[in-house]
């Protein structure tokens, strides 16, 4: 397991959705899906990603 300083792994603590962005992300940290589903404002943690990280959602990664 390496870390990938360049990326940041974002993940809600309320629905589990997941996602990995740039380190530069100027981003809102809101989860998209508690915002989509439920109008509902869910702060994304946020930590260094990682290699093994496998998000749901985007990944900047493979975006390069
Ligand atoms: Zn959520």
């Amino acid at each position: 397991m390496t870390d990938q300083a360049d990326f940041i792994y974002f993940e809600c603590q309320a629905c589990g959705f997941d996602s990995v962005q740039k380190a530069d992300f100027t981003g809102s940290d809101a989860c998209p899906l508690c915002d989509g589903d439920n109008n509902r404002y869910s702060q994304m943690t946020q930590r260094i990603c990682r290699d093994t990280d496998q998000p749901e959602g985007r990944d900047a990664r493979t975006a390069l």
